[in-house]
């Protein structure tokens, strides 16, 4: 233990970001961090420190001549990386970019950091790069920016479902219902299955560690409908898990998803509800975090700020699927894919529209029902369901949801047609059989916000530990 004075924690520290805000000139000013750069002139060292709490490092100006011994031994042993505490005073800075620096009058390094091996030098690194060194990642610019964005954002979720009088609700990782519609599982087991084979035997299930087959979630919705049947406005944030086989800049296996569930609600509750809630978020971006989104716009996305700022002052466009088949039929310049009324709308089509066709968000509905879940309301058609999905440029589809089948017997239909086993879901039919009532939700990928927000191209530099088809070191 070192010796502090009573009472005095880390976390009561000023961290820089409070440093540089508050301003306090002439204040004595102790900063922890790490250092970024080291910069020597004839007459003095300049090391800017970096601690995390915002983009911006302090400036830390080492006046040579006013140095002592143990303060130049200590800036000799100063490499980018190394942690450090300095000591000084905050003055007016006479550099422009920056209000205020710290003349430092003492400095003690915590940690050195050889440069000789240290994989993260001054040049930029290309995100592939990083992505191997994902344990050191997070303390270069980018992806430290995308990490304090992915917490403003998660923080901006609960607020506005706070706000609304949403409960957050969780629902479980595991679940034994096999085959919740939405994706590929992971299996969740205990049994040793090499051992199994080894010895020729079928695996028995009964004696699994749930006594049945066990998966990872694939979303939380079907649990968390018996929370909207009981408290009426609820959402879920979890972690989500499927088997992506597919190796794209937009699939994990492992993505966190925002669930909210309306009661008495219907299809256009769903999609007021899914704009207010991005444009609340992009909201947040733009006038919380504008300091790392200033650095997306310069070194990620150039026009970024200027685009989500247009977006949230713009009503969503509208089209149901039919219309959005015609549109796409409609281009002169063949598709990957060939769209008609029936096929699932590819990446590729999803961005014409929403880039092309309307220059902006679109929601899209009333799909046909073979292409969507079991339990979405069907539609007086009989071909199609209350679905909605929001298409953004860029990214394609950001958020799917739909209004829920609440008839019982329509929902028992749908089960068979799709060839689920309607006894295996008895409890969520029951929400059916005791006081049913339309409600509707959807479901946000957060990777997927993120990366409309932050302008960054690829999932994988969005989530701090990327799972995804034959990649989950760290
Ligand atoms: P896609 O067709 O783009 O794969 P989906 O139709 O499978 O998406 P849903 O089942 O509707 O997606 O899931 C709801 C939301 O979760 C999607 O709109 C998307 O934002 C996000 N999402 C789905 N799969 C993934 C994934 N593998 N990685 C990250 N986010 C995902
Ligand atoms: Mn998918």
């Amino acid at each position: 233990m070192t010796n502090r004075p009573a009472g005095w924690y880390y976390y009561a520290m000023k961290d820089i970001k409070t440093i540089l805000s508050e301003r306090s000139v002439g204040s004595a000013v102790t900063a922890k961090g790490w250092a970024r750069t080291k910069r020597d002139t004839k007459n003095a060292t300049f090391v800017e420190l970096y601690d995390g709490s915002c983009f911006t490092g302090l400036q830390c100006v080492f006046d040579a001549a006013a140095s002592t011994e143990g303060t130049l031994a200590a800036l000799s042993r100063t490499t980018t990386g190394a942690a450090l505490a300095v000591t000084g005073t905050l003055v007016d800075s006479p550099a422009a970019g920056q209000p205020v620096e710290l003349k430092a009058t003492s400095l003690e390094v915590i940690g050195e950091c050889p440069a000789d091996s240290y994989p993260l030098q001054k040049k930029a690194h290309s995100l592939e790069f990083l992505r191997e060194i994902a344990h050191l990642r997070p303390r270069t610019n980018t992806i430290g920016a995308a990490a304090r964005m992915r917490d403003e954002m998660a923080y901006a979720v609960h607020t506005f479902f706070h706000d609304r009088g949403f409960r957050y609700v969780h629902t479980p990782v595991i679940t034994a219902s096999d085959c919740e519609g939405a994706g590929e599982m992971f299996q969740a087991t205990t049994l040793d299955l090499d051992a199994i084979a080894k010895r020729g035997e079928a695996v028995d299930y009964s004696k699994d560690f749930f006594g049945k087959k066990a998966f990872l979630s694939v979303s939380g919705q079907l649990n968390v409908e018996t929370y909207c049947m009981a408290l009426g406005k609820v959402y879920t944030f979890g972690p989500t898990f499927r088997a992506e086989n597919s190796n794209t800049t937009r699939h994990l296996a492992e993505f966190w998803m925002i669930e909210p569930e309306l009661a008495f609600a219907e299809l256009p509750d769903d999609m007021e509800l899914a704009e207010e809630f991005v444009k609340h978020l992009l909201t947040w971006a733009l006038e919380r975090c504008g300091e790392d989104m200033a650095f997306f716009e310069k070194r990620v996305q150039p026009g970024i700020i200027e685009m989500l700022d247009s977006v949230r002052t713009k009503k969503f466009a509208h089209m149901s699927y039919t219309d959005a088949i015609a549109e796409l039929e409609k281009r002169k310049e063949p598709f990957e894919f060939k769209p008609f009324w029936g096929c699932d709308l590819q990446t590729e089509h999803e961005r014409y529209l929403s880039e092309t066709v309307i220059g902006g968000p679109l929601i899209v509905t009333d799909y046909p029902k073979e292409l969507k879940a079991f339990y979405m309301r069907l539609n007086d058609d009989g071909k199609t369901v209350r679905a909605m999905d929001v298409l953004v440029p860029r990214i394609g589809e950001i958020i799917g949801g739909s209004e829920r089948e609440y008839r019982y017997d329509v929902l028992v239909e749908n089960m068979k047609t799709k060839g689920l086993d309607p006894a295996a879901y008895w409890w969520y039919l029951d929400l059916r059989r005791f006081g049913s009532a339309p409600h509707a939700g959807f479901g946000l990928g957060f990777e997927r916000l993120l990366r409309y927000v932050t302008g960054i191209e690829n999932i994988r530099d969005v989530i701090p530990f990327p799972r995804a088809v034959k990649q989950a070191d760290f």
